[in-house]
């Protein structure tokens, strides 16, 4: 899903509250490759719970790179690593094996929230339309 900077930061206040990250302050930026490097997205933060996340403009996201190039998908990503932080904090140096199973592992879950998520959202439409047209039936004269 492609996201403009509102839509960022509406899907960053509801998912701070899911991850249960409330206590942190968060800002969310959308960038151009030449400023974000060669990810998708990036997160700086410091030991007040500040934090600022990068994604990279949608219009820059390359599917055959093999990169994920769902922005909302990414900032879940970008969300976890602070939820995680504090679990893993040197204990993983950047370039070990581990860390490339934390980031396999973070992305993994990142992607079943945001797809759990869209389902959830279609389900809630879905029934909905469904009390909606009951409803509209059971307000029709005519209806028995
Ligand atoms: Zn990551």
């Amino acid at each position: 899903m492609n996201l403009t900077l509102e839509q960022a930061v509406e899907r960053l206040a509801y998912w701070q509250g899911v991850l249960r990250l409330l206590d942190w302050k968060i800002q969310v930026q959308i960038l151009p490759r030449y400023l974000i490097g060669d990810r998708v997205g990036a997160t700086e933060w410091n030991d007040l719970r500040d934090a600022r996340i990068s994604l990279l403009h949608w219009e820059e996201l390359n599917p055959s790179a093999l990169e994920n190039t769902d922005m909302e998908i990414t900032l879940v990503h970008e969300l976890l690593h602070l939820r995680f932080r504090d679990s893993v904090k040197g204990l993983i140096p950047d370039d070990s094996l581990h860390h490339d199973a934390l980031e396999a592992a973070i992305e993994a879950v990142a992607q079943a929230l945001v797809e759990m998520d869209r389902e959830r959202g279609k389900l809630y439409e879905q029934t909905r339309e469904f009390e909606t047209d009951w409803l509209d039936r059971a307000r029709d004269p005519d209806f028995q």
